[in-house]
């Protein structure tokens, strides 16, 4: 993947309290050495109440982890109740967000446009965004999937330029393998990757594709990350249920 460094990020969703969180970045982080930490980017994608508690850690001990949020408002400050800002995480050093991850879309009506502002509000504020699109099982089987998910990343970085886009990842999460154990073949996962990635090619350049990281997400594991990531346009798996465990995710940085 000519020097694309693979990155492994863990969304835990609704799940950990600061404590929790602690506890589970400890685990994480003592059971990698350091030369794993070195060949693959890890990053923790707490719920906001963890994230001080991770960065009083992650930085007072200078672990060799990123950390970041699973989401922000596309605004800056103002009257949103409920709502983060990215001036709020980037004063917590976060790296990363989230944005336009599948749940967030179906469960909170997320479109395009939306997503599309917080893409823009992450890189106001120098987060990386970790751009999620990916097909419902009906396009699916339709068999649009491609069409589909390059609509949604064309919508998503509409107006950028090629140096905000090489600032950001982008996740190929199909929504039917999401927490549904049913992981997408390693061929599918490269397929896929790999128009987002001519995509890109064909708006902002070759030398913008050749750098964009692309990841793949849904039920990832430790026993399929290897064949996942032997796809040439796959740069890193984004994990949710298999990141709750130390153990397992572990095994899944130490395979990237
Ligand atoms: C996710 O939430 O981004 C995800 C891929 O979840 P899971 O790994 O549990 O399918």
């Amino acid at each position: 993947r000519e020097g694309r460094r693979p990155l492994i990020a863990g969304n835990w969703k609704m799940h950990m309290t600061h404590l929790e969180a602690i506890g589970l970045v400890q685990k994480l982080v003592f059971s990698l050495t350091e030369q794993e930490l070195d060949a693959a980017e890890v990053v923790v994608l707490p719920p906001f109440t963890a994230l001080r508690s991770v960065q009083t850690l992650v930085n007072g001990d200078q672990l060799a982890i990123g950390y970041g949020a699973q989401d922000l408002s596309a605004n800056d400050s103002g009257a949103y109740t409920g709502e983060v800002s990215g001036a709020m995480l980037a004063a917590l050093a976060c790296g990363f967000v989230v944005v336009g991850h599948s749940e967030r879309r179906a469960l909170h009506g997320e479109d395009d446009a939306t997503v599309a502002a917080k893409v823009r509000a992450a890189l106001r504020h120098g987060l990386t965004p970790i751009l999620c699109v990916g097909e419902g099982l009906d396009v699916r089987r339709a068999g649009q999937h491609v069409p589909h998910t390059t609509a949604q990343l064309d919508a998503a970085l509409e107006g950028l330029d090629a140096g905000q886009v090489e600032q950001v990842v982008v996740a190929y999460e199909p929504v039917w393998a999401i927490g549904t154990g049913e992981v997408a073949t390693p061929d599918d996962a490269q397929e896929v990757c790999a128009a987002l990635r001519s995509r890109l090619d064909g708006r902002f350049g070759a030398a913008t594709a050749a750098v964009v990281r692309i990841l793949y997400g849904g039920s990832v594991k430790a026993a399929n990350t290897a064949g996942i990531l032997a796809g040439p346009d796959v740069d890193g798996a984004l994990v949710g249920g298999a990141s709750l465990d130390a153990d397992e995710f572990a095994r899944i940085c130490r395979t990237a």
